[in-house]
């Protein structure tokens, strides 16, 4: 298999090459960078275990502790307290989903 060196010094001496050498050294050096990433994630792969957990989206929702009191201490009087909750694997496994789709349709 011909090294990711050599096809770069492909493109960097295109006047020593055709054009479909140079066509085929972009392309080649596109699809290596593009298989570095998986087209899914999952527990298999390890993504489940560095991705989960990572990131949490932040919320309001009403005081439970009162109607917008100025003494309340669970909420300093605004009604409202903000809550952080985690985005789901599910989620995260959707997002990625739909950027490998969105690259995938950009490639081809
Ligand atoms: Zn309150």
């Amino acid at each position: 298999m011909i090294s990711d060196e050599r096809l770069r010094f492909k493109l960097k001496t295109p006047t020593l090459c055709t054009t479909d050498e140079i066509e085929m050294a972009k392309e080649l050096l596109a699809l290596r960078k593009a298989s570095l990433m998986p087209s899914e994630l999952t527990a298999e792969n390890g993504a489940k275990a560095a991705l989960m957990g990572e990131f949490t989206e932040e919320a309001s929702m009403p005081c439970t502790e009162c109607f917008g009191d100025d003494e309340c201490e669970n909420c300093d009087g605004s009604g409202r307290i903000l809550i952080e909750a985690p985005v789901s694997w599910t989620t995260i496994k959707s997002i990625y989903a739909k950027a490998v789709e969105h690259f995938q349709k950009s490639a081809s």
